[in-house]
């Protein structure tokens, strides 16, 4: 089986930076909250032309704490979609706030601005978007419903390091833009990582409290807080990959290009909307066929993921809130219809070629 991502093909094209820079961090002996995970704080925060950002252990995290952050609570709600991963409702649900789901479009299955507003009740505390598979979400418009409603926007940007819509960085939208550089993320450590993005003193020196046992140092502690610090290993590793991170982008979208042309006609291939930067962190089709193409992919050694299988509403998690089958009918049609296929800078034309030429074949 060929691989979905070829994390040792990367590796080895920046091996020598990255050992360089990890040895760095080893001398130092300096492996939690050094000069590393401040310099790639530094460089994500310019990156994205904000005020502040801080390094945490995990993507997951990163959704934690804003939420946190902001406030929210027992009885509060959380719009959010359910085509996501369940990291982004385990974050609203961490607060005991509820995750109050709106479906998504067709095409992207990102959060539809259009079903947002008949779901705003007292209870809503903040609106949490994800960039699925790397697009942007309809920032503009969900900013808009937002502020009409004076509600802070938290982004889930841990598949689209690098989107933008209309050149605006996702991540640097909202209150707080929260990554993941979990390893298959197109900005990926080599283990777990996460940061926020943010423009607001307060909240940011908050978060940098709460990811640090709620102490600023000096065994001082000033509220609950959390383990969760990216660690120096990661950060050093993490600011080699930063270097390359727009050609990493550039690649992923040529080997999109090439998808998207020899499979236009055959499947529903990813959309770029107007003004939106892809980045393909997952480059996603859509068929009524999936399992079948699935299937021939498989018999071709060609390997292939459903993200998602199961709709957040429908997971068993979810059970003590109440949602039924039928609630989200485009987040249930796209679980049954959407197959990711490999996707990774360092992809091969002649591998995205045979793929495709499978694709076609068994669709006869
Ligand atoms: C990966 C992912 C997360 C969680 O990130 P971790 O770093 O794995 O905790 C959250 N949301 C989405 C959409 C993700 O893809």
């Amino acid at each position: 089986m060929k691989p979905m991502l070829d994390l040792k093909k990367q590796y080895l094209t920046i091996k020598d930076e990255i050992i360089e820079s990890v040895n760095e961090v080893l001398e130092s002996a300096h492996y939690v909250l050094g000069k590393k995970g401040a310099a790639l704080e530094e460089k994500v925060r310019a990156y994205h032309g904000m005020q502040e950002a801080i390094g945490v252990a995990s993507g997951t995290d990163a959704l934690h704490l804003a939420v946190r952050a902001l406030g929210i609570g027992r009885g509060d709600e959380v719009i959010t979609t359910p085509f996501t991963f369940f990291a982004t409702a385990e974050a609203i649900m961490y607060v005991g706030a509820t995750p109050v789901f709106v479906d998504v479009e067709p095409d992207t299955c990102n959060l539809d601005p259009n079903q947002i507003e008949a779901k705003i009740t007292k209870k809503t505390k903040a609106i949490l978007p994800v960039h699925i598979f790397g697009h942007p979400a309809d920032m503009d418009e969900i900013v808009r419903i937002a502020e009409k409603h004076e509600l802070p926007v938290v982004e889930d940007c841990a598949q689209s390091f690098g989107a933008s819509l209309h050149g605006k960085k996702t991540g640097s939208f909202g209150a707080a833009g929260c990554f993941s550089f979990y390893p298959s993320k197109n900005l990926g450590g080599y283990g777990d990582g996460g940061m926020l993005a943010l423009n607001n003193a307060d909240m940011a020196a908050d978060i940098r409290k709460l990811r640090n046992h709620g102490s600023r140092g000096g065994y001082r502690h000033e509220c609950l807080g959390y383990n969760s610090r990216l660690d120096e290993i990661q950060a050093a590793i993490l600011f080699i990959k930063m270097k390359h991170i727009d050609e990493y982008n550039r690649k992923r979208r040529e080997k999109a290009s090439l998808y998207t042309k020899l499979l236009a006609d055959a499947v529903a291939c990813p959309v770029e909307k107007p003004g939106a930067f892809h980045v393909y962190n997952q480059y996603t089709i859509q068929s009524p066929q999936r399992d079948r193409i699935q299937q021939a992919l498989k018999e071709s050694g060609i390997p292939s993921v459903v993200y998602y299988p199961i709709p957040l509403h429908m997971q068993e998690a979810m059970q003590p809130y109440g949602y039924r089958e039928g609630d989200f009918p485009v987040s249930e049609r796209a679980a049954r219809a959407v197959l990711s296929l490999p996707m990774y800078p360092e992809l091969e034309s002649v591998d995205i070629e045979e793929t495709a030429a499978v694709i076609r074949r068994c669709l006869g």
